[in-house]
Protein backbone atom coordinates (compact mmCIF):
# COMPACT_ATOMS: atom_id res chain seq x y z
CA UNK A 1 0.00 0.00 0.00
CA UNK A 2 1.47 3.19 -0.83
CA UNK A 3 1.74 6.46 1.83
CA UNK A 4 -0.25 9.57 0.84
CA UNK A 5 0.70 12.66 2.93
CA UNK A 6 -1.75 13.55 6.38
CA UNK A 7 -2.07 16.77 4.39
CA UNK A 8 -2.51 16.89 1.12
CA UNK A 9 -3.03 13.48 0.27
CA UNK A 10 0.42 13.68 -2.34
CA UNK A 11 2.99 10.65 -2.86
CA UNK A 12 4.86 10.25 -0.23
CA UNK A 13 8.63 9.11 -1.02
CA UNK A 14 11.87 7.84 0.97
CA UNK A 15 14.71 10.43 0.94
CA UNK A 16 17.38 11.79 3.41
CA UNK A 17 16.62 15.45 4.68
CA UNK A 18 18.01 18.04 7.53
CA UNK A 19 16.12 17.90 10.08
CA UNK A 20 15.86 21.00 12.54
CA UNK A 21 15.03 21.00 16.28
CA UNK A 22 14.74 23.33 19.31
CA UNK A 23 16.35 21.87 22.27
CA UNK A 24 16.09 24.85 25.41
CA UNK A 25 16.72 27.39 23.11
CA UNK A 26 19.47 25.77 21.02
CA UNK A 27 19.02 25.34 17.02
CA UNK A 28 19.79 21.94 16.46
CA UNK A 29 20.01 20.73 12.56
CA UNK A 30 20.81 17.42 11.51
CA UNK A 31 21.81 16.24 8.28
CA UNK A 32 21.17 12.97 6.21
CA UNK A 33 17.88 12.04 8.20
CA UNK A 34 15.87 9.28 6.40
CA UNK A 35 12.41 10.40 6.15
CA UNK A 36 9.63 10.43 4.06
CA UNK A 37 8.71 12.93 2.26
CA UNK A 38 5.46 14.76 0.26
CA UNK A 39 6.34 15.41 -3.08
CA UNK A 40 3.64 17.51 -3.47
CA UNK A 41 4.21 19.79 -0.30
CA UNK A 42 7.36 18.64 0.87
CA UNK A 43 5.97 17.69 4.20
CA UNK A 44 8.90 15.44 5.80
CA UNK A 45 8.12 12.16 8.34
CA UNK A 46 10.26 11.01 10.18
CA UNK A 47 9.66 7.48 12.19
CA UNK A 48 9.68 7.37 15.96
CA UNK A 49 12.52 5.22 15.78
CA UNK A 50 14.13 8.52 14.29
CA UNK A 51 13.29 10.58 17.15
CA UNK A 52 14.68 7.46 19.89
CA UNK A 53 18.09 8.23 17.64
CA UNK A 54 17.78 11.90 17.92
CA UNK A 55 16.62 11.93 21.49
CA UNK A 56 19.95 9.72 22.31
CA UNK A 57 21.97 12.09 20.56
CA UNK A 58 20.89 14.65 21.99
CA UNK A 59 21.53 13.45 25.87
CA UNK A 60 24.92 12.17 24.73
CA UNK A 61 26.33 15.84 24.19
CA UNK A 62 28.29 14.56 21.30
CA UNK A 63 30.37 17.04 19.47
CA UNK A 64 28.39 18.36 16.57
CA UNK A 65 30.62 17.89 12.47
CA UNK A 66 30.33 20.98 11.50
CA UNK A 67 28.78 24.39 13.50
CA UNK A 68 27.13 26.82 11.16
CA UNK A 69 25.93 30.60 12.19
CA UNK A 70 22.57 31.74 11.65
CA UNK A 71 21.09 35.08 10.76
CA UNK A 72 18.75 36.42 13.34
CA UNK A 73 16.94 39.44 12.69
CA UNK A 74 14.22 41.32 14.55
CA UNK A 75 11.26 42.42 13.22
CA UNK A 76 11.10 45.32 15.81
CA UNK A 77 13.71 47.51 13.37
CA UNK A 78 11.56 46.59 10.26
CA UNK A 79 8.11 46.95 11.18
CA UNK A 80 5.50 48.74 13.72
CA UNK A 81 3.70 45.73 16.05
CA UNK A 82 0.69 47.21 15.16
CA UNK A 83 1.15 46.55 11.63
CA UNK A 84 2.41 42.98 11.77
CA UNK A 85 -1.08 41.71 13.40
CA UNK A 86 -3.34 43.66 11.38
ZN1 LIG B 1 1.78 16.78 1.23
Amino acid sequence: MEEKCQFCGGNVKKKTVSLDLWKKEKLYIFKNVPAKVCEQCGEKYFSSKIYGIIDRLLKENLKPDETMVVPVLSFKKFVKETEAIS
